[in-house]
């Protein structure tokens, strides 16, 4: 029968520039844990996709209004998000640290009292952040993207960044001048994020290929690719 198996396609959304999950190398092609991973998983539940990476509030907006079937950046799996957002398989766990200048004596949230923090517009960091404002009583200035968040925080305009875990470490180990100067809280796994109630198919193919890359060895290869051993 022609075209029983015809493959399907999709349109995925990642962030602009989250390392080492997603960013862009010099020749233009986006790589990193997600975009390994998403492109061995389309290999083996044969799919084929178009990447339209934007900041990380654009792409979870785009998934909402339908114009994206998917997201895979890093993203967290949160309560909140669960009700607007069916999520794959759990694959990768986080954790929001704070994080400032190299040079800095801000070492806690104590010392936040009366500055301005650095966060990212929708994200995770950024939700925590708002929790602790109003706690420890800082303002918080918002980034479409890590990188200009990073940047912002090593020139002094804000004192200190909320993100990811595993990704401020990566961004400090390649040589962003900062620091963490807490230990992880909100701890929170990442998934591939469809609208909820939409793209069911999409959310299985994608689950069933996660399943064989993590069974062959494929998912830790790809981990240690960025993490090395251990990662
Ligand atoms: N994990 C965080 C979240 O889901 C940040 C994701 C990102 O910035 N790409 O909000």
């Amino acid at each position: 029968v022609p075209n029983a198996q015809a493959a399907s396609h999709y349109t995925i959304t990642t962030d602009t520039t989250f390392p080492p999950f997603e960013f862009q190398t010099q020749g233009g092609d986006y790589r990193g844990i997600d975009m390994d991973m998403l492109k061995e998983i389309a290999k083996r539940e044969d799919f084929t996709y178009t990447l339209k990476p934007m900041s990380f509030n654009a792409g979870v907006q785009a998934v909402q209004a339908g114009q994206v079937d998917g997201i895979l950046a890093g993203m967290s799996i949160t309560d909140e998000r669960k009700q607007t957002f069916d999520f794959g398989t759990p694959y990768y766990k986080s954790g929001i640290v704070m994080a400032v200048a190299n040079k800095s004596k801000v070492d806690s949230l104590d010392d936040l009292k009366g500055k301005t923090v650095a966060a990212k517009t929708g994200s995770s960091g950024a939700m925590y952040a708002q929790r602790m404002a109003k706690k420890y009583d800082f303002k918080i200035t918002y980034f479409n993207d890590s990188n200009t968040m990073y940047n912002d925080v090593i020139i002094g305009n804000t004192v200190a960044a909320f993100e990811d875990q595993p990704v401020m470490a990566y961004a400090i180990q390649q040589g962003t001048k900062m620091k963490i100067v807490t230990d992880p809280a909100d701890g929170n796994w990442y998934g591939f994020g469809v609208k909820k109630g939409d793209n069911a198919e999409l959310l299985k193919k994608f689950n069933e290929g996660y399943a064989k890359i993590v069974k062959d060895g494929t998912y830790d290869k790809i981990v240690n690719r960025y993490l090395g051993e251990g990662g």
